[in-house]
């Protein structure tokens, strides 16, 4: 697998995540053949997230997304992200099944169940990633 870094702002910010992709980048499945790992600063942005995941699965590629924000956190709040971001990886395929073909059809016919099967979908999703990477935070 071969790994891209763009836009970080100090090279031990790119080193920090250097360092926790040596340790949790396995759990990134072998289909993955390239991880494009980009630092935004999104500070006058909505999102209070530290980080985000897309999984193209057209293009065995997955981008993580850093923001800003995720530096300043202690050691534990960085892995458990790390870990969990990475496990978004496992469900891409299901979510792009369900969120791209299902619930989009049923949006054509229905707008309103549409939106009522996507937030739960995405709830249920976050719940998993959330479980499992504690679950592996707690053992590593
Ligand atoms: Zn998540």
């Amino acid at each position: 697998m071969k790994i891209n870094f763009e836009n970080f702002r100090s090279p031990s910010q790119q080193k920090e995540i250097e360092d926790l992709l040596k340790v949790y980048g396995s759990i990134i499945p072998s289909y993955v053949k390239t991880l494009n790992v980009v630092n935004w600063d999104d500070s006058d942005g909505e999102n209070r997230d530290y980080a985000s995941m897309k999984y193209e699965p057209k293009y065995l590629e997955a981008n993580l997304n850093i923001y800003n924000r995720f530096f300043s956190n202690k050691e534990q709040v960085k892995k458990l992200t790390i870990i969990h971001e990475l496990l978004h990886i496992h469900v891409g395929r299901i979510s792009s099944l369900v969120r791209d073909d299902v619930i989009k059809y049923v949006a054509t016919k229905n707008e309103d169940l549409s939106i009522f099967m996507d937030r739960s979908y995405i709830g249920l999703e976050e719940e998993f990633v959330e479980h499992f990477a504690n679950f592996i935070l707690d053992r590593s």
